[in-house]
């Protein structure tokens, strides 16, 4: 079977994730895939293939050579609920190059979208234009399975053992929270979650929130004069502190930024919500630091206790775990070199379950499904892409 044939079958399982549930996995109708890839993995002869009562899936293929050094394939089951997700109706295309019209009418052209441009002349696997298509991540189970009947096809390509991992509730941030690392048992691993292929993702953002709550002092404006703290423009003062050109807008690659994703305002109380990012360490703790600063400074000039400022790390870059252990990133170029493809490497502007993983002690970077427009109704895949990357991870867990 090839991998496009199995992703459209789990096209047709609904594995939304929610982000209002508590419960892992955040949505039950996740297991339903789950229980089918523990099946599937079990017919392929990995019989210790289970999932676990949060919804994990785990399977593995012992070594078939002196190789003991397990390597470890992780992608998601779960996709986005930012826009529907169900019924997927994917359809193949050919594109000989040009605009691409969906059922709907809808049409990509290559101006608007120039990673067409790589897939000219490709099978494309498409949605009716109404929901996304779930190449992230249903494309990256689909051919590491793949990958695993080649493995146990072909008993002449000698590998040790593989860990295989299928997450639940990746889209909304907990796909790493409850993997069982040591039960894994892999020396290192990667995510197949990325985009075109060739791409190798090993540096991220450091994250955190601010969550700020500015208290001002409300009174009758006729008889407010030096008695009124108007806390909205305190929150004003505040926004004005910081520089000028460091937001999402007006930055790219290593550039980080704060950004001011919400704000509540009356006089008496207003909240602001700041996320903060950078690759650079220092810098990151920098932010921060500016932050706590401009806290104190307003502090001082308003009173004790006007301004409350709440700092939350969110996650770390993984380059941080991986450079010393840059042999993973080498191996997958290795991969992909024997694959017929170029490596090439981009720092992530957002985070990754593989970096978590990396801070749990199972470093991880991420690699390519092949896909493009992730989380839209234009998501699509190449067949010829699929057929690459399951050629890579067979490369990748191959023994040398
Ligand atoms: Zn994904």
């Amino acid at each position: 079977m090839r991998a496009h044939e199995r992703l459209i079958e789990y096209a047709r399982f609904d594995t939304a994730s929610d982000a209002k549930s508590k419960a892992c996995p955040s949505t039950e109708k996740q297991l339903a895939l789950a229980d089918r890839l523990v099946k599937e993995l079990k017919e392929l002869g990995l019989s210790d293939a289970r999932v676990d009562k949060h919804g994990y899936v785990y399977a593995s293929l012992p070594a078939n050579c002196a190789e003991r050094k397990a390597i470890g394939l992780i992608a998601h089951m779960d996709v986005v609920d930012v826009v529907p997700s169900h019924p997927v109706k994917p359809r193949l295309v050919e594109y000989p190059g040009g605009a691409l019209v969906l059922e709907n009418g809808d049409v990509l052209t290559p101006e608007k979208y120039p990673g067409l441009l790589k897939r000219k002349g490709k099978t494309l696997v498409v949605t009716d234009g109404r929901t996304l298509l779930g190449a992230d991540d249903k494309a990256g189970v689909a051919e590491i399975v793949t990958a695993l009947e080649v493995l146990k096809a072909d008993p002449t390509i000698l590998h040790g053992p593989v860990r295989i991992a299928f997450t639940p509730d990746e889209e909304i941030g907990r796909g790493a929270d409850l993997f069982d690392v040591t039960g894994f048992g892999a020396e290192f691993a990667y995510t197949v979650d990325g985009g075109d292929v060739g791409s190798i993702e090993f540096e991220n953002f450091n994250a955190a929130s601010a969550i700020i709550k500015i208290h001002g002092i409300s009174i009758h404006p006729g008889a407010a004069k030096g008695r009124m703290l108007n806390a909205n423009l305190v929150a004003c003062e505040l926004s004005a502190m910081l520089p000028e050109g460091e937001t999402p807008a007006d930055t790219e690659g290593y550039e980080g930024f704060q950004h001011l994703t919400e704000i509540n305002g009356a006089v008496e109380l207003t909240t602001m919500h700041y996320i903060l990012r950078d690759h650079d360490r220092q810098k990151f703790e920098f932010r921060k630091q500016r932050m706590a600063d401009i806290a104190a400074a307003l502090n001082e000039k308003y009173g004790a206790g006007t301004v409350e400022l709440q700092l939350v790390d969110s996650y770390f870059n993984m380059l941080e775990v991986l450079k010393d252990h840059m042999h993973v990133v080498r191996r997958a170029e290795g991969a992909y070199r024997t694959a017929g493809v170029e490596p090439y490497h981009e720092p992530i502007r957002g985070g990754t379950d593989g970096s978590k993983l990396s801070f749990m002690g199972l470093p991880c970077p991420n690699l390519a499904t092949g896909g493009m427009n992730f989380h839209s109704r234009h998501e699509l895949i190449a067949v010829e892409d699929m057929d690459t990357m399951v050629r890579t991870l067979v490369e990748l867990v191959r023994a040398r």
